[in-house]
């Protein structure tokens, strides 16, 4: 790989960052991380240890001290897929689930918790060759990226997008209660203190409200060859 670069994509919920992130990691043969998925993970590490009660409140303190004892890396298996792993353990299909995304946003608005995957992340981008989505890739994490890329739809069509994500997996919920999610989820990382939700000044803006799969990826291998090839 000549010159390998850091491609750092961000954007709302559901607006088909990983699916685009994925798909272009694979095309040019570089690493892809789904920052979202450790949040994720940590979630339900929380959820599992009882330190996150009904009402949603956080122990945030006892989530602190267990942070080093959390084992986040991603496993790729045979055809590709890759499965998010929780010290040592296949957690994939668990944290999709719309009770840890009920609960990641107030967890990721943690400092303490940022810092601690802000530097897992900024490790594995050491030698680049990295696709990487989240929310604030291109903003903390990476602001040196080569290339950034924002992606963002409207809040409806990302709602009906996981309502199909989630009824293909059996779960049901309401458009409604998918919908209030989304925008929770958006509101919470868009006004935390900590990295907020925004676009980087020097990140292209991809909204793919209106737009086919396949434009999409166009869209990203031109800009990646645009950028490589100077
Ligand atoms: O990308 P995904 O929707 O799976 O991310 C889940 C949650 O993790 C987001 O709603 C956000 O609160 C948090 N997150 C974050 N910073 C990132 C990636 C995700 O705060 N880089």
């Amino acid at each position: 790989m000549n010159n390998p670069i850091i491609i750092a994509i961000d954007g709302y919920s559901s607006s088909g960052k990983s699916t685009i992130s994925r798909y272009l990691a694979s095309e040019i043969g570089y690493r892809y991380i789904d920052s979202g998925a450790m949040y994720r993970a940590v979630t339900l590490y929380a959820l599992r240890a009882g330190l996150i009660d009904a009402a949603g409140n956080i122990n945030v303190e006892a989530l602190t001290a267990a942070l080093p004892s959390i084992h986040i890396d991603f496993k790729v298996n045979p055809g590709g897929k890759q499965s998010t792993m929780l010290n040592g353990e296949d957690v994939e299909a668990e944290i999709r689930r719309l009770e840890v995304a009920e609960h990641v946003s107030p967890v990721a608005a943690i400092p303490a918790v940022r810092h601690a995957l802000v530097a897992r992340q900024q490790a594995m981008g050491a030698e680049k060759g990295i696709v990487m989505d989240g929310r604030d890739i291109g903003t903390t994490v990476f602001p040196h990226a080569e290339m950034k890329v924002f992606i963002t739809a409207a809040p409806e069509e990302r709602a009906r997008r996981r309502m199909a994500e989630l009824e293909a997996k059996g779960e049901h919920a309401t458009y409604e209660e998918v919908l209030h999610n989304v925008n929770e989820r958006d509101h919470i990382d868009r006004t935390r203190a900590e990295s907020p939700l925004r676009q980087a000044p020097d990140a292209v803006l991809l909204d793919n409200t209106h737009m086919a799969f396949e434009e999409q990826n166009q869209f990203m291998l031109d800009l990646f060859h645009k950028i490589t090839r100077g």
